[in-house]
């Protein structure tokens, strides 16, 4: 049994003061969700915030993005010890605003999920494709190459400590969200390639998240999805109601 995990991406929102509500509110609830697996993941600077208030309760925390080198001459980068120094258990990596926006590539995903699990932190590795290449029938084509670059060399082992995100380009942020059989059928074709390139057991404990334009009204056919294993939610994050109302979704 995958235990669903849902993952609030806070992007670069909200000040300290909105954090600490935020993140005071979603802390007090998470206990009565206990089967499901919750983590924000706030802007860097506000790590230490996030800390101070799920001390104590089920609320994990990450950080959107870190650099794989251990330290040295890197401006403005944020290693894998300093995240573990700041409590964090999770990273987004590949993130699609990473990949379009910022020009990651699968080479540069690659680097980051080796660094990742090496320090002990679940990386959480988005894959998903652009509107043109969905319209043009690309999208496994798009995912396996997504899935084959950045998961390169990773041993069985390795992998089951991974989580994956299905965020189709079109569908984040625009409130244009898969059909629960769009979602499903992506997430098929990745427990496919898990089962290929790994094994069985790999392919049934792998969690595969679905992202984009999640919100607490369309979650539960989303995750009544048998190969949906939670949700990697940006906008709806940053209300709490809303985003209990996913992870209530969730709740069995
Ligand atoms: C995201 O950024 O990972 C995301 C899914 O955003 P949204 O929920 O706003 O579409």
């Amino acid at each position: 049994m995958r235990r669903p995990f849902i993952a609030g991406n806070w992007k670069m929102n909200l000040d300290r003061a909105a954090v600490v509500e935020l993140a005071k509110a979603l802390a007090e609830k998470a206990a009565s969700f206990a089967d499901v697996e919750i983590a924000v993941f706030p802007p860097s600077v506000y790590i230490d915030a996030v800390r101070e208030a799920a001390a104590g309760t089920p609320l994990g925390y990450g950080a959107q993005n870190f650099y794989h080198e251990a330290n040295g001459a890197f401006t403005g980068e944020i290693s894998a010890a300093m995240l573990l120094d700041l409590g964090c258990d999770y990273v987004i990596l590949g993130h699609s605003e990473r990949r379009h926006i910022l020009g990651e590539t699968d080479a540069d995903v690659n680097k980051k999920v080796h660094a990742a699990l090496a320090a002990g932190l679940v990386p959480i590795v988005c894959v998903g494709e652009l509107l043109s290449e969905r319209e043009a029938g690309q999208t496994n084509e798009v995912i396996r190459a997504q899935f084959d670059g950045s998961l390169a060399g990773l041993s069985a082992e390795q992998m089951t400590g991974v989580v994956i995100a299905y965020e189709p380009v079109w569908a984040i942020g625009t409130g244009r969200v898969a059909t629960p059989e769009q979602a499903e059928e992506v997430h098929r074709e990745l427990r496919k390639l898990l089962t290929d390139r790994y094994n069985g057991h790999v392919a049934e404990s792998v969690r595969i998240q679905y992202g984009g334009s999640v919100k607490a009204s369309n979650a539960a056919e989303l995750l009544a999805k048998e190969n949906v294993d939670g949700a990697l939610v940006g906008g709806a994050s940053l209300k709490a109601d809303e985003f209990l109302g996913i992870v209530a979704a969730a709740h069995r």
